[in-house]
């Protein structure tokens, strides 16, 4: 079986390319998206600690089945640790031997990014230009890349609570952009507060790590025909959004027996979730339900994160580590030549 390790991505990456690996995974997500129908899904499985959450996420297809390890601790970095890590596995469902094990931290960067970008593309304005980020954390780089991939964004706009993560998400984007920013092509606005920095922005990214309801965005700074990624909820008792938002717009979610006891959408009635969430990502993919359909709109993909979304980026990382020969190959399960002597394994020393 086949053993990935962060380094090994970084690898990858190196040799297939940071926008490529993100185009080449909005493929797979699509793909996957549309096999919706077939997958064997359910809500994550959370257990629930003091200072966060630590969660299964399984899902199948008719070839794998994925599983990721994942937890969200918001107090971490105060201990220089990260917020959220993962380690994930894929296996084959025709005899469940496991294929691959692999680093999940950086892939769920990717992946939540190019499940975010496949949203925003079928529902923000084709002529956004400015990008707001309100969280500059872990995710944010993989987010304001992957969005510039999709839509000719000429202003970055960004705010944290912390001014050291403000510091290092400039020098991110000053690293990656150095040729846009010295043409002037490209503005990168440092904001003193969250207000100021959605304001005028055509999309709003919002991934701040607050375990609790928290008006991160509030419902007086939203004008006509914004579009949003609330992706900082996932966990009951955690939302980032004010929740007179909702009404006004149209919510997008990934999975909705998940998303309602997880998403932004926990605070709404049952009534008020059949009345405002308007369709599951998938419905908009395969184009069975309309993205935006007008420039007044106000749209929201209240991302929660979903286990398809890792069996995706598992089976591209299968693939490249396949082409590029990237990965080691290691017996954490016995390779017997009779399947019924298992005691035989011990008997090597
Ligand atoms: P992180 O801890 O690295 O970054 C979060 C940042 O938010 C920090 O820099 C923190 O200072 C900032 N912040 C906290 N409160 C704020 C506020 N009120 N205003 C502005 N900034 C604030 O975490 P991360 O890995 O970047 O994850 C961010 C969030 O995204 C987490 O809540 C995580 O659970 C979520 N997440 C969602 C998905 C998904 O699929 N939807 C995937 C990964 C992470």
């Amino acid at each position: 079986m086949k053993i990935i390790t962060v380094l090994d991505i970084a690898q990858i990456i190196a040799k297939h390319g940071f926008n490529q690996f993100m185009l080449d995974l909005v493929i797979y997500l699509k793909q996957d998206f549309a096999n919706w129908q077939h997958l064997d899904k359910s809500p994550r499985h959370a257990i629930h600690v003091p200072d966060g959450v630590i969660e299964l996420m399984p899902i199948a297809d008719q070839q794998y089945y994925a599983f990721k390890y994942v937890n969200g601790h918001p107090k971490n970095p105060l201990i220089n640790k990260q917020t959220v890590v993962a380690t994930g596995q894929l296996s084959g469902v025709t005899n469940g031997y496991p294929l691959l094990m692999s680093e999940m931290t950086t892939l769920t960067g990717f992946r939540t990014a190019a499940t975010t970008i496949i949203a925003t593309d079928l529902l923000a304005k084709k002529d956004s230009h400015t990008l707001a980020i309100i969280g500059t954390g872990a995710q944010s780089e993989f987010q304001v890349r992957a969005h510039c991939l999709i839509r000719d964004i000429t202003t970055i706009k960004y705010y944290d609570t912390d001014p050291l993560a403000m510091k290092k998400f400039a020098a991110n984007m000053a690293e990656t952009y150095t040729e846009e920013l010295n043409n002037k092509k490209l503005a990168i606005v440092a904001c003193h507060s969250a207000q100021d920095a959605v304001d005028n922005a055509d999309i709003i990214i919002v991934c701040t790590a607050c375990k609790g309801h928290v008006n991160v965005l509030c419902n007086d700074w939203i004008k006509a025909g914004v579009h949003i990624n609330g992706l900082g909820g996932g966990c009951p008792g955690k939302t980032e959004l004010e929740r007179s938002i909702l009404p006004r717009s149209k919510i997008v979610v990934e999975y909705l027996p998940q998303s309602i006891i997880e998403g932004e959408i926990q605070q709404l009635t049952p009534d008020e979730v059949s009345t405002y969430v308007y369709a599951e990502l998938w419905e908009l993919i395969t184009g069975n339900t309309a993205g935006r359909i007008n420039d007044d709109e106000i749209t929201l993909f209240d991302s929660v994160g979903f286990a398809v979304e890792d069996l995706s980026v598992l089976r591209l990382v299968y693939d490249l580590a396949q082409q590029y020969q990237i990965g080691s190959e290691l017996d954490l399960i016995p390779n017997l030549s009779d399947p019924k002597n298992l005691i035989s394994v011990l008997s090597v020393f």
